[in-house]
């Protein structure tokens, strides 16, 4: 397996932030780096925010910083589409891969790759929230503004997220990726309700979209290992691009998938297909003047993004749903992200009633966690 771990050129951190136990974690693991400690962190983000190709250099700076606000917040999923009642951590912000279609791009104002340092009101607020949502199964995880594991060698947050939610019974952790970076889940006793997930898609779309990542078979040896470790483990397929080709080389993906990984450690497997705001548009032309994409008929949703005209996407997921039962997934809770009704009811046969019924079947294969 090949790993290539994200390295800063280097390190600004928030005079207040030194004394923090995961800032010194940091600085230790990156003891070669330049490190340079600044007053606000907001100067910085200005100063970057005029600078020539912003997005390409905010990579190659770590900032470290506290959290002033909210760590936990509901995912803001889309209007009038399905959402799934999940809940999003704000541990760290950015990515260093570079996908084409990468949402950050034109959702997050600071380039910078972020950490946020303050983890004892992390778990001061996390004490809080569950507190008040001890009724129902709830699901949470820290990759929807950066990816779970990029920057896990560094930080080292794997091992105590799943140690704080290990005994949190009615609560899932999703720690979602796209790297190989799993040498501390390696390390931690496998908790039953942290699910380890990984994006996936066709070979051809990591390659040619997906800068940084690690190719999609490592990605699966990597699932597999974790998986046989005996942690339980998620894919998502999202987002499903159309291209010449598209049928057969989804289909190699996920035969490989079904050969590699026990579908028994399998809890989920979501599809999306491709999906962005106009305004993002003109981000990848100018960012990545090469990607097609952005070419295809792409209609505006109820929500104002642009995705494939209805029949196309009913015509990707059916597909995708066949090849997945096809090869030993026929009792995965599949799900989509940010789709109609009338696709679940279409392509998978029901609609959720409402967010409980969905938490519901997806907690399913955790049936003993359930309060
Ligand atoms: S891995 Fe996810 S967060 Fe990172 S660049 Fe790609 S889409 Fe964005």
């Amino acid at each position: 397996m090949i790993e290539s771990q994200y390295l800063p050129q280097k390190v600004y951190v928030e005079k207040q932030s030194f004394d923090f136990p995961l800032t010194k974690r940091i600085l230790e693991n990156l003891s070669q780096i330049p490190i340079e400690a600044i007053e606000n962190p907001r100067d910085l983000i200005e100063n970057i925010r005029i600078s020539r190709n912003i997005r390409e250099k905010g990579k190659t700076y770590l900032l470290l910083t506290r959290q002033k606000g909210e760590f936990v917040k509901p995912c803001p999923c889309t209007p009038y589409y399905i959402g799934c009642n999940y809940f999003i951590i704000n541990l760290d912000l950015n990515c260093p891969l570079d996908c084409t279609y990468c949402i950050l791009q034109h959702y997050l104002s600071n380039p910078l790759i972020t950490v946020h340092v303050n983890l004892d009101d992390l778990w001061r607020q996390l004490d809080v929230f569950l507190r008040r949502n001890r009724a129902g199964i709830l699901r949470i995880g820290t990759g929807e503004l950066g990816d779970s594991l990029a920057l896990d060698h560094l930080t080292e947050n794997s091992k105590g997220l799943i140690s704080y939610f290990r005994e949190k019974r009615n609560v899932i952790l999703e720690l979602k990726t796209k790297t190989v970076n799993i040498k501390n889940i390696l390390k931690i006793e496998p908790a039953q309700n942290t699910v380890i997930a990984w994006s996936l898609n066709s070979r051809r779309i990591a390659r040619e979209e997906e800068a940084g990542a690690p190719l999609v078979e490592e990605r699966i040896d990597a699932a597999r290992r974790v998986a046989e470790k005996g942690f339980r483990v998620g894919f998502h397929f999202d987002p499903i691009i159309r291209y010449p080709g598209w049928e057969e080389e989804y289909g190699e993906v996920i035969k490989r998938l079904f050969n590699a990984v026990d579908p028994g450690q399998m809890v989920w497997i979501s599809l999306g297909s491709l999906r962005f705001p106009p305004s993002l548009k003109t981000i990848i032309k100018e960012r990545f003047p090469s990607t097609k994409i952005i070419f295809d008929e792409l209609i505006k949703g109820k929500d104002g993004k642009l995705r494939y005209f209805k029949p196309l996407r009913l015509e990707l997921y059916k597909k995708i749903i066949d090849l997945i039962k096809n090869w030993g997934g026929e009792k995965i809770p599949l799900y989509f992200c940010m789709e109609s009704k009338e696709i679940w009811r279409r392509a998978l046969g029901w609609v959720p009633k409402g967010q409980e019924s969905l938490q519901a079947y997806l907690s399913s294969p955790f049936g003993p966690l359930k309060k």
